[in-house]
């Protein structure tokens, strides 16, 4: 196929349709909102919502193959498109991502270790839920989670009724909390002929429940390296995968626990464009595009800094780095608006 479908014309949407240009591919990017920042360098942008059929079916018409660069995408629209072209990756992929608890179930039945867990839906739940739990938890909303939005800490019985609150009578999970030496991810990728590719674990620094910064070598043991990677090749494989996928763990000095799996190129990954021959938006889009997978070996160490919020004036003062402007018009708090990567010879 040469057009790509993308739904959701946010920085990854953006960064995946640059990618794409250089491949010499089009891309026709789908998002409500007219200032959406991967609408000015896309071939093609629709603005139109979720549930403008005519829209959805246009758009559909118009590409070889569907991606997304967001997890939330309605089912509706999904089921629309699905007749129109394929997406890559499968929905399966999606639905499980979806909600934290599908999430869990499916990473243990393939044998992965969560945290420990239990569905909290009411007051009832979740009181039975810290005691078996314990304490302390995290409380999270099921669904539509991210930047560390939709959760509350639970460090005593006094902290139950506002964390319930906070989920405002969404379906929850809590979690126990994990007390992990690190975090760490691994950007791992799959072709349509079934080869996998991982990049190297990076380490992740969150500052207020957002992604601060991602460091390239992990401080891991080799075992521990290997073994990252070898268990995203197993969510991938289990999968049937297509595309690139994001996997967050927490390192214990016993184990890896999987925090959560993202099914798109992803934050930590942002490292790849300075550190690698081929980044993960190159490497997503060749996979999507049937292409077999590029070489996902760096050749440098790197250390990727988000710019949230007025942080974005970085891009202008800085030299010694690789710079990326989202092309966000709005530097409001919290909000990310591009990132820097620092690289320094491989170790
Ligand atoms: P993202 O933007 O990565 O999708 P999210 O909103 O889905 O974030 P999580 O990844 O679930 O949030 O949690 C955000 C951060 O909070 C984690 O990276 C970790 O630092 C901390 N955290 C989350 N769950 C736990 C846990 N069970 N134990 C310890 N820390 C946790
Ligand atoms: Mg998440
Ligand atoms: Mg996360």
């Amino acid at each position: 196929g040469s057009t790509v479908g993308i739904l959701g014309g946010g920085q990854l949407g953006r960064m995946l349709a640059l990618a794409a240009a250089r491949l010499g591919l089009k891309t026709h990017v789908f998002d409500p909102d007219p200032r959406a920042p991967a609408g000015e360098v896309a071939t093609l942008a629709t603005t139109a919502a979720y549930d403008d059929h005519a829209a959805l079916v246009a758009f559909g018409n118009s590409v070889d193959v569907i991606t997304f660069e967001f997890e939330n995408i309605p089912t509706t629209a999904l089921d629309l498109l699905d007749s129109l072209a394929p997406i890559r990756p499968t929905r399966e992929a999606l639905r499980i991502s979806q909600d934290r608890v599908i999430e869990k179930k499916f990473l243990q039945s393939i044998g992965l270790m969560t945290a420990p867990f239990a569905e909290v839906d009411n007051a009832e739940d979740l009181t039975a839920a810290t005691t078996s739990i314990g304490l302390p938890a995290i409380l999270k909303t099921r669904r539509f989670g991210y930047d560390g939005k939709g959760q509350a800490r639970i460090s005593s019985e006094n902290d139950v009724p506002q964390a319930l609150a906070a989920m405002r009578g969404a379906p929850a999970v809590l979690e126990g909390f994990v007390r992990f030496d690190r975090e760490i991810s691994v950007i791992a990728a799959r072709g349509t002929d079934g080869a996998v590719a991982c990049y190297d674990p990076g380490e992740n620094v969150h500052k207020n429940g957002i992604l601060h910064s991602t460091t390239i070598p992990a401080a891991l043991s080799p075992s521990q390296a290997q073994d990252a990677v070898l268990l995203a090749g197993r969510i991938l494989n289990a999968l049937d995968y297509i595309g690139v996928l994001g996997v967050e763990l927490f390192v214990t000095p016993e184990s890896l626990i999987v925090n959560e799996i993202a099914p798109r190129v992803h934050n930590s990954g942002h490292w790849t464009e300075a550190a690698c021959t081929i980044d993960q938006f190159e490497q997503h889009i060749r996979a999507v595009a049937g292409w077999p997978l590029g070489d996902g070996s760096r050749h440098s160490d790197a250390m990727m800094l988000n710019l949230i919020g007025k942080d974005i004036a970085a891009v202008e003062t800085t030299s010694d780095a690789r710079v990326h402007h989202y092309g966000k018009a709005e530097a409001r708090p919290g909000r990310k608006m591009g990132h820097i990567t620092r690289i320094s010879p491989k170790t």
